[in-house]
C-alpha cells in the first residue's frame, strides 16, 4: 500500500484528498492518505503533498507539533514531493527545490485569475481517463475547466490564487504561462505556483503516486 502524505496545517488541503483519490483511482492504485499534523505522523510516508494557503500561517502552525523539521528531513531523504502555490513557496525557502520565488508576486488577492498553462510532465492523461470528481464532505467541487483542458496535450488549468513567481530556476522548467515560469521538477520534487487540486485535471497527482510506487 502506497501512503501518500498530505500536511494538514492550513490552506486549501481536503481537495488534494480528493485530487489523490481520483489519481489513484485513474491510474488503479490504491493508496491511503495520512494527513499530517504532527511530527510522529512523518514516518513511512512514501510521498507528501504541501498544499497552497498562506505559507506564515502554516510555519507558526507547525512550530507547536514541529512538523516541518521532520518532514524537511524526510523530503531530503528522497521522498517525491508535490508543492503547490504556498508549498511551492516552503520548499523554494528551505533549499529543496533549486529556484528563488517572490510571495505574491502577481499581486493580491483580487488579482487571483484562472487561465490556461502549458505543462510537460511525465505523464500524460487522456480525457477519456478522467474519472468524476465528486464533492468532498465539505461540499467542495472542481472548477469545470479541467476536462476541456486535460484533453489537449499541454495544456493544463491554471488556478493563480495570490500566486508567487519563481525569480530564479536552476532546475527543469514543466509549466509556463506566456513567458513565465510557473512550475519547475527538481528531481523527485515538484513545485508549481497554480492550484491544480482545484481543478478535474490530476495529471500532477498521478505524476506524485506514479513517483511514490518507483521509489
Ligand atoms: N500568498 C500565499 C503565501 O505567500 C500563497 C497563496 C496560495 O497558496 N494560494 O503563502
Amino acid at each position: 500500500m502506497v501512503v501518500i502524505g498530505l500536511a494538514m496545517l492550513q490552506g486549501a488541503r481536503h481537495e488534494h484528498t480528493e485530487a489523490l483519490r481520483g489519481a489513484a483511482s485513474e491510474l488503479g492504485i490504491e493508496i491511503t492518505i495520512r494527513e499530517l499534523r504532527k511530527s510522529s505522523d512523518v514516518r513511512g510516508i512514501d510521498a507528501v503533498v504541501l498544499p497552497g494557503g498562506e505559507s506564515t500561517s502554516m510555519r507558526i502552525a507547525s512550530k507547536f507539533e514541529e512538523l516541518y523539521s521532520h518532514l524537511w528531513d524526510e523530503i531530503s531523504s528522497g521522498i517525491p514531493v508535490l508543492g503547490t502555490c504556498a508549498g511551492a513557496i516552503l520548499l523554494c525557502q528551505e533549499n529543496l527545490i533549486s529556484a528563488k520565488i517572490q510571495r505574491n508576486a502577481f499581486g493580491r488577492q483580487i488579482d487571483s485569475f484562472e487561465c490556461q498553462i502549458e505543462v510537460n510532465i511525465g505523464n500524460r492523461i487522456d480525457a477519456a481517463e478522467i474519472s468524476p470528481h465528486v464533492r468532498d464532505s465539505f461540499g467542495h467541487k472542481p472548477l469545470d475547466l479541467g476536462v476541456k483542458a486535460a484533453s489537449s496535450e499541454q495544456g493544463f488549468p491554471g488556478v493563480f490564487i495570490r500566486a508567487p513567481k519563481f525569480t530564479q530556476v536552476a532546475c527543469e522548467i514543466i509549466a509556463t504561462l506566456d513567458d513565465e515560469v510557473v512550475g519547475v521538477q527538481d528531481g523527485n520534487r515538484i513545485a508549481v505556483t497554480f492550484h491544480p487540486e482545484l481543478t478535474n485535471d490530476r495529471r500532477f497527482h498521478r505524476w506524485l503516486i506514479s513517483e511514490a510506487v518507483n521509489e
